[in-house]
């Protein structure tokens, strides 16, 4: 698809907007068994297209390894969704909490409810997870649901759009705004939640036009995600952990290591043991349909633009082939770069770089580290390789950052029990599993007074009464 899909008539968003927003206010909500069936229509349109989904997404990425779409989209989904159809009927009972003793003998429940209509704004790297994977928390709370996928996967897009138009009505999960200019649109619709994946600069004007409309979002943005080398580390092993994580997807992952620091002394050793797990991986052929093409031919020379600026400012660039290469280029293969020597001074030390391009850093000491950490934005993950404890403690006590796995990278993502989220300028809030189950749900507190208790009847005249009372609260505060 090389021209873009035309615009709708926006009245048709906002007419669609409203039918859902109708319909979510006219019905009770959706018991068990419809929410069942819809996560099944979901489970079931995923496992049933997969290999159109692999397809697809290969298409508009130039190339996609067809690995990294079934264990990094479809199977994740299809885990998400089973995981979600178990446990439903628990998240969804309303929850017993404790009741203070001066209101005994009473009750209190937290009551779990649909907030409404839930929209989602995802972008292009993963473009089937990061739609449906909050679509499932969402539809699970009992929620009717509009998506916006990216513009840059357009095939993706319109697939997802027919798919879901087949299996669902279009007030209850729908595929929309996928055409030019209806994105800013989007964001302004007064949803009940919006959940926006995507860069930390939209992610500034998705959370101002949604703040006009004091709609909650669940922003996943990005940022520069540290792997932390410890002298304790066994480096061979970090490298090649960093160096898979590295070149997932290209290096387009929104929690890759987008660089390393490492004992000065064994700098260089480990970016050259980076490198070579990089090709031994990857190889260094650029038709190895293991290796995924960057999205387009502006990315490829945004990540040409860092390579080249870290060049001029002294660093070393471990590359078996230019990006300018024939070869490479033709495919928008970027080849795997060690950029050894970075310093802050670089662009590629200053932006997400969200591509094959791993930075290394050198430290004398622990708390330059944290020291460096600290003085940036919070990162959505960071990575700690090593085996002393006290070492590994001090980092997490000392800094923060949406998720930590230790010695490896990534994994903390794949934990269904663990909220996903960042924390400033890499994200607000978390979902996944129960997580997403609650964020898209009002969790309503409710108080059943019983009538045999009498302290809470404070009605004047106070008289007497009311003293015996205050004492017994003084006493119990
Ligand atoms: P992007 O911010 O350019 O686009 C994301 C979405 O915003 C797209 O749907 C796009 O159409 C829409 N959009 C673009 N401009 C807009 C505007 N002015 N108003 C309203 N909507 C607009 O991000 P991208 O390039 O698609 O994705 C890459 C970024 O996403 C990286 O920064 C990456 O770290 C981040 N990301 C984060 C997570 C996470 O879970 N935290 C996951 C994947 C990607």
């Amino acid at each position: 698809m090389d021209q873009p899909l035309k615009s709708p008539p926006l009245s048709a968003l906002d007419d669609l907007f409203h039918a859902m927003v109708a319909r979510s206010r006219s019905a009770p909500p959706p018991e068990l068994a419809v929410r069942r069936a819809r996560l099944t229509r979901l489970r079931d349109l995923i496992a049933v297209n997969e290999a159109r989904f692999v397809e697809t997404i290969s298409a508009d990425f130039g190339h996609r390894a067809a690995a990294e779409t079934t264990i990094a989209e479809t199977l994740f989904l299809l885990t998400e969704i089973k995981h979600t159809i178990k446990r439903l009927a628990g998240w969804m009972a309303p929850r017993r909490i404790a009741t203070a003793l001066q209101f005994w003998p009473a009750n209190n429940r937290l009551i779990p409810q649909p907030l409404g209509v839930v929209g989602i704004m995802a972008p292009w790297n993963y473009p089937l997870q990061l739609t449906l994977a909050p679509a499932i928390g969402a539809v699970a709370a009992g929620n009717l649901v509009m998506i916006k996928p990216s513009e840059l996967t357009p095939r993706f897009a319109t697939l997802l759009k027919e798919l879901i138009a087949a299996a669902f009505e279009p007030t209850e999960l729908v595929v929309t705004g996928i055409e030019d200019g209806v994105a800013q649109a989007f964001a302004q619709l007064p949803f009940d939640h919006l959940v926006f994946t995507g860069s930390t600069r939209v992610g500034r004007i998705v959370a101002e036009a949604a703040g006009k409309n004091l709609t909650p979002v669940t922003l996943e943005l990005g940022g520069k995600s540290p792997a932390i080398i410890d002298v304790s580390a066994d480096l061979d092993e970090a490298a090649q952990r960093i160096a898979y994580a590295k070149l997932l997807n290209a290096g387009q992952t929104c929690i890759a290591p987008d660089y390393a620091f490492v004992p000065e002394a064994e700098r260089d050793a480990f970016a050259a043991c980076v490198h070579n797990h990089m090709l031994g991986m990857f190889g260094s052929n650029p038709a190895n349909t293991d290796y995924t093409s960057i999205i387009s031919e502006r990315h490829y020379a945004r990540l040409e633009d860092l390579a080249q600026d870290a060049a001029s400012k002294g660093a070393s660039l471990l590359q078996r082939a230019t990006p300018d290469n024939p070869a490479w280029r033709r495919l928008r293969k970027f080849p795997p770069t060690v950029v050894v020597g970075a310093t802050p001074q670089m662009a590629i030390m200053q932006e997400e770089i969200f591509g094959p391009l791993l930075p290394v850093m050198g430290y004398r000491d622990r708390s330059e580290v944290i020291t460096y950490i600290n003085a940036h934005d919070r990162p959505l993950a960071l990575y700690w390789f090593g085996t002393d404890a006290a070492a590994r403690n001090e980092v997490l006590a000392r800094t923060i950052s949406g998720g930590v796995t230790i010695n490896d990278c990534l994994l903390h993502f794949a934990q269904i029990n663990q909220p996903m989220g960042g924390v400033g300028t890499s994200g607000t809030g978390a979902y996944h599993g129960q997580w997403g189950f609650d964020t898209f749900s009002k969790l309503k507190p409710v108080f059943y007074r019983s009538p045999l208790n009498r302290m809470a009847d404070l009605y004047p005249p106070y008289g007497a009464k009311i003293k015996w009372i205050e004492k017994l609260l003084r006493w119990m505060s």
